[in-house]
Protein backbone atom coordinates (compact mmCIF):
# COMPACT_ATOMS: atom_id res chain seq x y z
CA UNK A 1 0.00 0.00 0.00
CA UNK A 2 1.02 3.59 -0.26
CA UNK A 3 0.95 5.55 3.16
CA UNK A 4 1.32 9.03 4.08
CA UNK A 5 2.16 9.37 7.86
CA UNK A 6 1.79 13.41 9.21
CA UNK A 7 4.05 14.07 11.63
CA UNK A 8 6.29 11.20 10.67
CA UNK A 9 9.55 12.12 11.62
CA UNK A 10 8.22 12.72 15.43
CA UNK A 11 8.80 10.08 18.21
CA UNK A 12 5.97 7.70 17.15
CA UNK A 13 5.81 8.82 13.45
CA UNK A 14 9.42 7.43 12.77
CA UNK A 15 8.62 4.00 14.75
CA UNK A 16 5.32 3.69 12.33
CA UNK A 17 7.19 4.19 9.70
CA UNK A 18 9.99 2.01 10.23
CA UNK A 19 6.99 -0.99 11.14
CA UNK A 20 5.12 -0.28 7.86
CA UNK A 21 8.27 -0.06 5.30
CA UNK A 22 9.19 -3.14 7.13
CA UNK A 23 5.81 -4.89 6.19
CA UNK A 24 6.84 -3.87 2.34
CA UNK A 25 4.32 -0.35 2.43
CA UNK A 26 5.66 2.54 0.54
CA UNK A 27 5.39 5.68 2.82
CA UNK A 28 5.29 9.07 2.59
CA UNK A 29 6.60 10.96 5.72
CA UNK A 30 5.08 14.34 5.60
CA UNK A 31 6.19 16.65 8.26
CA UNK A 32 7.44 20.32 9.32
CA UNK A 33 10.39 19.10 11.72
CA UNK A 34 8.62 21.49 14.65
CA UNK A 35 8.56 18.54 17.03
CA UNK A 36 9.84 16.00 14.35
CA UNK A 37 14.14 15.02 13.51
CA UNK A 38 15.36 14.21 10.71
CA UNK A 39 17.75 11.79 12.62
CA UNK A 40 14.48 9.60 13.61
CA UNK A 41 13.92 8.88 9.93
CA UNK A 42 18.00 9.12 9.06
CA UNK A 43 18.12 5.52 8.55
CA UNK A 44 14.97 5.43 6.42
CA UNK A 45 16.21 8.12 3.97
CA UNK A 46 17.81 5.74 1.55
CA UNK A 47 15.08 3.12 1.50
CA UNK A 48 13.70 2.83 -2.17
CA UNK A 49 9.85 3.17 -0.90
CA UNK A 50 10.72 5.96 1.45
CA UNK A 51 9.95 9.66 0.94
CA UNK A 52 10.28 12.71 3.11
CA UNK A 53 8.28 15.92 2.96
CA UNK A 54 9.03 18.73 4.51
CA UNK A 55 5.84 20.61 4.60
CA UNK A 56 2.88 22.77 6.75
CA UNK A 57 -0.60 20.40 7.15
CA UNK A 58 -2.17 23.83 7.57
CA UNK A 59 -1.67 24.29 4.51
CA UNK A 60 -3.35 21.20 1.84
CA UNK A 61 -1.38 19.12 0.45
CA UNK A 62 -2.18 16.02 -2.72
CA UNK A 63 -0.63 12.83 -2.92
CA UNK A 64 -2.69 9.27 -4.00
CA UNK A 65 -2.52 7.12 -1.43
CA UNK A 66 -4.21 4.46 0.06
CA UNK A 67 -4.10 5.17 4.08
CA UNK A 68 -3.61 8.45 5.82
CA UNK A 69 -2.00 8.38 9.61
CA UNK A 70 -2.77 11.82 10.96
CA UNK A 71 -0.13 12.51 13.67
CA UNK A 72 1.07 16.06 12.86
CA UNK A 73 0.72 17.80 15.97
CA UNK A 74 3.02 18.74 19.17
CA UNK A 75 2.35 16.53 22.05
CA UNK A 76 4.20 17.94 24.63
CA UNK A 77 2.04 20.13 26.68
CA UNK A 78 5.66 22.78 26.67
CA UNK A 79 5.21 21.99 23.19
CA UNK A 80 2.04 22.83 22.02
CA UNK A 81 1.65 25.93 24.35
CA UNK A 82 4.31 27.31 22.76
CA UNK A 83 2.63 28.87 20.15
CA UNK A 84 -1.34 27.62 21.23
CA UNK A 85 -3.02 29.34 17.61
CA UNK A 86 -0.87 27.57 15.63
CA UNK A 87 -1.64 23.72 17.62
CA UNK A 88 -5.02 24.42 17.63
CA UNK A 89 -4.65 25.00 13.61
CA UNK A 90 -2.61 22.17 12.92
CA UNK A 91 -5.13 20.21 14.30
CA UNK A 92 -8.19 21.40 12.90
CA UNK A 93 -6.83 21.55 9.46
CA UNK A 94 -4.39 19.04 9.38
CA UNK A 95 -7.23 16.65 9.83
CA UNK A 96 -9.47 18.72 7.70
CA UNK A 97 -7.10 18.31 4.71
CA UNK A 98 -6.12 14.97 5.32
CA UNK A 99 -10.39 14.25 5.40
CA UNK A 100 -10.24 15.82 1.83
CA UNK A 101 -7.46 14.09 0.65
CA UNK A 102 -9.36 10.88 1.64
CA UNK A 103 -12.70 12.27 -0.13
CA UNK A 104 -10.41 12.36 -3.44
CA UNK A 105 -8.36 9.51 -3.07
CA UNK A 106 -11.08 7.28 -1.45
CA UNK A 107 -8.29 6.20 1.57
CA UNK A 108 -8.77 4.98 4.92
CA UNK A 109 -7.56 7.87 7.89
CA UNK A 110 -6.36 7.16 10.70
CA UNK A 111 -6.51 9.67 13.30
CA UNK A 112 -4.36 10.06 16.12
CA UNK A 113 -6.37 11.07 19.15
CA UNK A 114 -5.37 11.26 23.07
CA UNK A 115 -6.50 11.01 26.25
CA UNK A 116 -6.58 14.64 26.46
CA UNK A 117 -10.56 14.31 24.98
CA UNK A 118 -11.55 13.34 28.63
CA UNK A 119 -9.92 16.57 30.08
CA UNK A 120 -9.26 16.48 33.83
CA UNK A 121 -12.05 12.96 34.38
CA UNK A 122 -14.76 12.45 36.48
CA UNK A 123 -14.32 8.61 35.99
CA UNK A 124 -12.12 6.16 36.25
CA UNK A 125 -10.76 4.50 34.30
CA UNK A 126 -12.01 6.39 31.24
CA UNK A 127 -14.25 4.63 28.75
CA UNK A 128 -14.65 5.64 25.18
CA UNK A 129 -18.33 6.73 26.56
CA UNK A 130 -16.96 9.06 28.93
CA UNK A 131 -17.48 12.32 27.26
CA UNK A 132 -15.02 14.15 28.83
CA UNK A 133 -14.22 17.43 31.18
CA UNK A 134 -11.89 19.64 29.40
CA UNK A 135 -11.77 23.58 30.54
CA UNK A 136 -12.25 25.26 27.06
CA UNK A 137 -10.38 28.30 28.00
CA UNK A 138 -7.58 26.38 29.73
CA UNK A 139 -3.81 26.43 28.46
CA UNK A 140 -4.16 23.11 27.47
CA UNK A 141 -7.65 24.03 25.29
CA UNK A 142 -5.34 24.28 22.36
CA UNK A 143 -4.70 20.76 22.11
CA UNK A 144 -7.69 19.28 23.94
CA UNK A 145 -9.85 21.27 22.15
CA UNK A 146 -8.12 20.85 18.59
CA UNK A 147 -8.11 16.68 19.09
CA UNK A 148 -11.87 17.36 19.94
CA UNK A 149 -13.01 19.11 16.90
CA UNK A 150 -10.26 16.53 14.69
CA UNK A 151 -12.79 13.69 16.28
CA UNK A 152 -15.72 15.24 15.42
CA UNK A 153 -14.42 16.20 11.75
CA UNK A 154 -13.80 12.82 11.56
CA UNK A 155 -17.00 11.35 12.71
CA UNK A 156 -18.78 14.06 10.14
CA UNK A 157 -16.78 13.52 7.12
CA UNK A 158 -17.59 9.47 7.93
CA UNK A 159 -21.42 10.32 8.23
CA UNK A 160 -21.73 13.33 5.74
CA UNK A 161 -19.07 11.59 2.83
CA UNK A 162 -18.77 8.28 4.18
CA UNK A 163 -14.94 8.48 4.86
CA UNK A 164 -13.46 5.57 5.91
CA UNK A 165 -12.55 6.72 9.37
CA UNK A 166 -10.00 5.14 12.38
CA UNK A 167 -9.97 7.40 15.79
CA UNK A 168 -7.05 5.96 18.60
CA UNK A 169 -7.39 7.79 21.63
CA UNK A 170 -3.98 7.66 23.14
CA UNK A 171 -2.80 7.20 26.57
CA UNK A 172 1.01 8.60 27.37
CA UNK A 173 3.37 6.44 25.33
CA UNK A 174 7.07 6.72 25.79
CA UNK A 175 10.39 5.10 24.50
CA UNK A 176 13.36 6.05 22.39
CA UNK A 177 13.03 8.78 20.21
CA UNK A 178 11.28 11.42 22.13
CA UNK A 179 13.62 14.65 22.54
CA UNK A 180 15.82 14.86 25.83
CA UNK A 181 13.96 17.95 26.21
CA UNK A 182 10.49 17.09 24.80
CA UNK A 183 9.15 18.67 28.16
CA UNK A 184 7.19 14.84 28.58
CA UNK A 185 7.70 13.57 32.13
CA UNK A 186 9.50 10.28 30.95
CA UNK A 187 12.25 11.53 28.77
CA UNK A 188 12.12 14.74 31.12
CA UNK A 189 12.74 12.47 34.42
CA UNK A 190 15.25 9.90 32.80
CA UNK A 191 17.67 13.28 31.37
CA UNK A 192 17.34 14.70 34.30
CA UNK A 193 18.35 11.61 36.36
CA UNK A 194 21.29 10.78 33.71
CA UNK A 195 22.63 14.28 34.14
CA UNK A 196 22.85 14.07 37.71
CA UNK A 197 20.43 16.95 38.27
CA UNK A 198 17.16 17.55 39.72
CA UNK A 199 13.39 15.88 39.22
CA UNK A 200 11.23 18.54 38.84
CA UNK A 201 8.03 17.06 40.39
CA UNK A 202 5.02 19.38 39.31
CA UNK A 203 2.92 19.02 41.96
CA UNK A 204 3.18 16.58 45.24
CA UNK A 205 3.47 13.11 42.99
CA UNK A 206 0.18 11.94 43.78
CA UNK A 207 -1.59 12.54 40.24
CA UNK A 208 -1.51 9.46 38.85
CA UNK A 209 -0.39 8.37 34.57
CA UNK A 210 -0.60 4.72 32.85
CA UNK A 211 2.92 4.55 30.46
CA UNK A 212 2.50 2.96 27.51
CA UNK A 213 5.56 1.60 25.74
CA UNK A 214 5.70 2.63 22.16
CA UNK A 215 6.14 -0.79 20.56
CA UNK A 216 2.68 -1.82 22.09
CA UNK A 217 1.03 1.53 20.53
CA UNK A 218 2.09 0.84 17.07
CA UNK A 219 0.89 -2.18 16.79
CA UNK A 220 -2.44 -1.18 18.48
CA UNK A 221 -2.67 1.51 15.48
CA UNK A 222 -1.69 -1.36 12.45
CA UNK A 223 -4.86 -3.54 14.28
CA UNK A 224 -7.32 -0.53 14.43
CA UNK A 225 -6.48 1.35 11.00
CA UNK A 226 -7.12 -2.57 9.53
CA UNK A 227 -9.87 -3.22 11.12
CA UNK A 228 -12.29 -4.29 8.38
CA UNK A 229 -15.10 -1.57 9.94
CA UNK A 230 -14.35 -0.38 13.05
CA UNK A 231 -14.01 3.70 13.48
CA UNK A 232 -13.48 3.78 17.19
CA UNK A 233 -12.78 6.28 18.73
CA UNK A 234 -11.14 3.36 20.77
CA UNK A 235 -8.65 3.74 23.52
CA UNK A 236 -4.76 2.64 23.36
CA UNK A 237 -2.57 2.53 26.19
CA UNK A 238 -1.30 0.57 28.82
CA UNK A 239 -3.92 0.04 32.26
CA UNK A 240 -0.66 -0.03 34.75
CA UNK A 241 -1.39 3.03 36.84
CA UNK A 242 1.42 4.92 38.89
CA UNK A 243 1.49 7.81 40.86
CA UNK A 244 4.37 10.48 39.25
CA UNK A 245 6.20 10.01 42.66
CA UNK A 246 6.29 6.29 41.97
CA UNK A 247 7.02 7.20 38.20
CA UNK A 248 10.10 9.80 39.64
CA UNK A 249 11.36 6.65 41.94
CA UNK A 250 11.76 4.06 40.18
CA UNK A 251 13.61 6.52 37.43
CA UNK A 252 16.10 7.27 40.06
CA UNK A 253 16.78 3.40 41.21
CA UNK A 254 17.15 2.41 37.85
CA UNK A 255 20.02 5.05 36.92
CA UNK A 256 21.26 4.98 40.03
CA UNK A 257 21.23 8.59 40.12
CA UNK A 258 22.10 10.86 43.05
CA UNK A 259 19.49 13.35 41.94
CA UNK A 260 17.04 14.49 44.29
CA UNK A 261 13.29 15.35 43.73
CA UNK A 262 12.35 18.70 43.70
CA UNK A 263 8.42 19.60 44.04
CA UNK A 264 7.49 22.99 41.52
CA UNK A 265 3.88 24.28 40.97
CA UNK A 266 1.30 21.72 39.57
CA UNK A 267 0.44 23.85 36.02
CA UNK A 268 -2.97 24.44 35.77
CA UNK A 269 -5.30 22.06 34.23
CA UNK A 270 -3.18 19.32 34.95
CA UNK A 271 -5.07 16.03 35.25
CA UNK A 272 -5.25 14.20 38.61
CA UNK A 273 -5.55 10.85 37.21
CA UNK A 274 -5.57 9.22 34.34
CA UNK A 275 -5.95 5.53 33.03
CA UNK A 276 -7.46 3.63 30.24
CA UNK A 277 -10.32 1.41 30.07
CA UNK A 278 -8.95 -0.77 26.97
CA UNK A 279 -12.01 -3.55 26.88
CA UNK A 280 -12.82 -2.56 23.61
CA UNK A 281 -9.63 -2.53 22.25
CA UNK A 282 -8.97 -5.90 23.90
CA UNK A 283 -12.23 -7.25 22.60
CA UNK A 284 -12.48 -5.86 19.41
CA UNK A 285 -8.62 -6.04 18.25
CA UNK A 286 -7.51 -8.64 20.38
CA UNK A 287 -5.09 -5.86 21.79
CA UNK A 288 -3.15 -5.79 24.78
CA UNK A 289 0.58 -4.08 25.78
CA UNK A 290 2.83 -6.40 26.87
CA UNK A 291 5.89 -4.48 27.81
CA UNK A 292 6.19 -3.82 31.50
CA UNK A 293 7.11 -0.05 33.11
CA UNK A 294 10.17 -1.77 33.90
CA UNK A 295 11.22 -3.16 30.72
CA UNK A 296 10.12 -0.06 28.61
CA UNK A 297 12.48 2.00 31.34
CA UNK A 298 15.16 0.13 30.73
CA UNK A 299 15.05 0.29 26.99
CA UNK A 300 14.55 4.49 27.24
CA UNK A 301 16.93 4.24 29.83
CA UNK A 302 19.58 2.79 27.66
CA UNK A 303 18.44 4.85 24.22
CA UNK A 304 18.78 8.26 26.42
CA UNK A 305 22.38 7.19 28.28
CA UNK A 306 23.55 6.46 24.73
CA UNK A 307 22.18 9.78 23.50
CA UNK A 308 23.84 11.54 25.84
CA UNK A 309 27.26 10.22 25.59
CA UNK A 310 27.38 11.25 21.91
P1 LIG B 1 5.95 14.46 18.39
O1 LIG B 1 5.95 15.89 18.79
O2 LIG B 1 7.25 13.73 18.48
O3 LIG B 1 5.42 14.29 16.90
C1 LIG B 1 4.59 15.21 16.26
C2 LIG B 1 5.12 15.40 14.85
O4 LIG B 1 4.24 16.29 14.13
C3 LIG B 1 6.52 16.02 14.80
O5 LIG B 1 7.31 15.33 13.89
C4 LIG B 1 6.25 17.45 14.34
O6 LIG B 1 7.35 18.04 13.68
C5 LIG B 1 5.04 17.25 13.45
N1 LIG B 1 4.25 18.48 13.28
C6 LIG B 1 3.81 19.30 14.25
N2 LIG B 1 3.09 20.32 13.71
C7 LIG B 1 3.08 20.11 12.36
C8 LIG B 1 2.53 20.80 11.25
N3 LIG B 1 1.84 21.94 11.42
N4 LIG B 1 2.73 20.30 10.02
C9 LIG B 1 3.46 19.15 9.81
N5 LIG B 1 4.01 18.46 10.83
C10 LIG B 1 3.82 18.93 12.09
O7 LIG B 1 4.83 13.75 19.25
P2 LIG B 1 4.36 12.23 19.29
O8 LIG B 1 4.40 11.79 20.70
O9 LIG B 1 5.07 11.43 18.28
O10 LIG B 1 2.82 12.38 18.89
C11 LIG B 1 2.33 12.03 17.62
C12 LIG B 1 0.82 12.16 17.60
O11 LIG B 1 0.24 11.31 18.58
C13 LIG B 1 0.35 13.58 17.92
O12 LIG B 1 -0.75 13.90 17.10
C14 LIG B 1 -0.09 13.49 19.36
O13 LIG B 1 -1.10 14.41 19.68
C15 LIG B 1 -0.59 12.06 19.45
N6 LIG B 1 -0.50 11.55 20.83
C16 LIG B 1 0.68 11.18 21.36
C17 LIG B 1 0.73 10.74 22.67
C18 LIG B 1 2.01 10.28 23.32
O14 LIG B 1 1.99 9.96 24.50
N7 LIG B 1 3.11 10.16 22.63
C19 LIG B 1 -0.44 10.70 23.45
C20 LIG B 1 -1.63 11.13 22.87
C21 LIG B 1 -1.66 11.54 21.54
N1 LIG C 1 5.36 16.23 35.16
C1 LIG C 1 6.26 16.42 36.20
N2 LIG C 1 7.51 16.82 35.90
C2 LIG C 1 7.95 17.04 34.64
C3 LIG C 1 7.04 16.83 33.57
C4 LIG C 1 5.75 16.44 33.87
O1 LIG C 1 5.92 16.22 37.36
O2 LIG C 1 9.13 17.40 34.46
C5 LIG C 1 4.00 15.77 35.47
C6 LIG C 1 2.89 16.61 34.84
O3 LIG C 1 2.55 17.69 35.68
C7 LIG C 1 1.78 15.59 34.71
C8 LIG C 1 2.52 14.27 34.47
O4 LIG C 1 3.84 14.48 34.92
O5 LIG C 1 1.07 15.49 35.91
C9 LIG C 1 2.54 13.85 33.00
O6 LIG C 1 3.01 14.96 32.26
P1 LIG C 1 3.31 14.89 30.70
O7 LIG C 1 3.68 16.27 30.29
O8 LIG C 1 4.27 13.81 30.42
O9 LIG C 1 1.95 14.44 30.03
P2 LIG C 1 0.41 14.85 30.23
O10 LIG C 1 0.27 15.81 31.37
O11 LIG C 1 0.04 15.46 28.94
O12 LIG C 1 -0.25 13.57 30.52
Amino acid sequence: MRILITGGAGFLGSHLCERLLREGNQVICLDNLFTGRKCNIAHLLDHPEFELVRHDVTDPFKFEVDQIYNLACPASPTHYQHNPIKTIKTSVLGTLHCLGLAKRTNARVFQASTSEVYGDPEIHPQTEAYKGSVNPIGIRACYDEGKRCAETLCFDYHRQHHIDIRVGRIFNTYGPRMLPDDGRVVSNFIVQALRGADLTLYGDGSQTRSFCYVDDLIEGFIRLMNHPRLTGPINLGNPAEFTILQLAQRILAKTHSPSKIIFLPLPADDPKQRCPDISLAHSELGWNPTVSLDTGLDTTIGYFRKLLLT
